[in-house]
């Protein structure tokens, strides 16, 4: 068995859909499939956006909105669109959305796709939105955790049955709901996480992401042209990648893969015999890269938390990172200075006066912090590869390419599963770094 899973430009319009059609139908003639749908593209976003104009009471915005929609997902459950009309408009009339139903109206993009997909695809296909297919989450509105005993033991007792009757269930991604039947969301790009779920539940031998690439490249293509593919990465390597950010595959799509070791396909949905990358096969071991790929993260911020009085103090750290936490501010990065007695922390930029207040509030008025040094404008590069677990002379390498670049390295981290370094340098030596780095190492 095998789930295949369709990003939104590859379901965008009618035309896309049926090259995504030709593609289930092609696996099938090996094996049963379970599709597995996002939203067509934009959709989520234009939600969002509805939602937040409803609640504002712009009944205008809800109408041209309710238009489009229509238009877009013509042939699929229109007792559902009226079903939304009657949300949204509900929302104008109370005056405010809360995280529940964001949730419910976000949960729209993915409950229209699915029908409509199904109905192109053929009388063989049966649409199932989250709550039908079993995916049983807590109640974290907007980045919900499947409850994982549940869920597997409900995705396999509802779609089992289809499956074994010869049907192709076309499920939507990224929904899920509560145990009393609350719509929930996986978080942005949460149909990845959908689809190895649904995998794991079912036992498939392999999770197919289909987009609108040709699987990971080694390097950004808009800063090396001429970058690689990864054909094969390990779940480690991936893990480490898409904490980066790279690919937009969400970060906790692996989990369920790793756990029942399934491998990941990234594959072009338009030309799936392009080739892809593999997550969970094993390296070629005849790749004489030491490094498998290079990543910059943009909009960066460092915020340096400095003070002489933390040396030796055990828990300033602690207290650190559990104020950006409890601030729900995702670390990227960390390192710590011992002579300057400093920790530095990459934040999204965006997130920065957040959490310096959050610390500002915390730690300084205690005398161990002398104060909050923020660094906008900053990119992290990173470095990520199996090639360089063990391997002496790897940093030197790293740091002697960017130092011949004339790069000015701010801030270094490196895992101690020695499969990826990380470092800061300034927005505007982001794109020099990943050109210098991947000539040396990768290329
Ligand atoms: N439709 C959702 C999003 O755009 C989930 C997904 O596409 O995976 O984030
Ligand atoms: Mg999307």
């Amino acid at each position: 068995m095998r789930v295949l899973k369709f990003g939104g430009s590859s379901l965008a319009t009618q035309e896309k859909r049926r090259t995504a059609e030709e593609l289930v139908r092609a696996c099938r003639r090996d094996e049963a499939v379970v599709v597995v749908v996002s939203a067509l593209d934009g959709m989520t976003e234009l939600l969002e956006e509805v939602g937040t104009a409803a609640a504002a009471g712009d009944r205008t915005c809800v109408h041209r909105f309710l238009a489009e929609i229509r238009e877009r997902h013509e042939g699929s459950d229109m007792a559902l669109l009226a079903e939304l009309e009657h949300v949204l408009f509900g929302l104008a009339a109370i005056g405010e959305i809360t995280p529940r139903t964001r949730d419910l109206v976000l949960s729209f993009g993915e409950r229209l796709s699915a029908p409509l997909f199904a109905a192109e695809l053929g009388p063989e296909a049966q649409a199932f939105d989250g709550k039908q297919a079993g995916i049983v989450t807590d109640e974290r509105w907007g980045e919900a955790s499947p409850l994982r005993e549940v869920t597997r033991f409900e995705v396999s007792r509802r779609l089992r049955p289809p499956l074994d009757a010869g049907r192709i269930p076309v499920v939507t991604g990224f929904v899920g709901a509560t145990q009393h039947g609350a719509y929930t969301t996986l978080g942005r790009g949460g149909s990845d996480f959908t689809a190895t779920l649904i995998g794991a539940a079912l036992g498939a031998a392999e999770v197919w992401l289909c987009s609108d690439v040709d699987g990971i490249k080694a390097a950004n293509p808009k800063i090396v042209p001429d970058a690689r593919r990864l054909d094969t990465i390990s779940f480690l390597e991936a893990l480490e990648i898409v904490q980066f950010g790279a690919k937009g595959i969400h970060p906790r799509a692996l989990e369920p893969a790793i756990e029942h070791n399934i491998p990941v396909r990234i594959v072009n949905t338009a030309h799936p015999d392009r080739g892809a990358t593999v997550i969970g096969a094993r390296r070629a071991s005849d790749d004489a890269h030491v490094a498998g790929s290079v990543h910059l993260v943009e909009d960066v911020a460092l915020l340096t938390v400095a003070g002489a009085a933390m040396v030796g103090r055990p828990g300033t750290a602690a207290r650190v990172f559990q104020t950006i936490a409890d601030a729900g501010i995702n670390i990227l990065m960390i390192s710590q200075s011992v002579s300057e007695a400093g920790i530095s922390i990459a934040l999204r930029r965006r997130q920065a006066d957040r959490a310096r207040a959050a610390l500002e509030g915390a730690l300084v008025r205690t005398g161990y912090v002398r104060g909050i040094i923020v660094e906008e404008d900053m990119s992290i590069i990173a470095i990520v590869g199996e090639g360089m677990r063990g391997t002496p002379g790897v940093a030197a390498r790293v740091f002697g390419a960017v130092a011949r670049a004339g790069i000015n390295v701010v801030a270094i981290a490196q895992g101690s599963s020695e499969l990826s370094i990380s470092f800061v340098v300034s927005a505007s030596q982001g794109h020099s770094a990943v050109r210098a780095l991947y000539a040396e190492l990768v290329s």
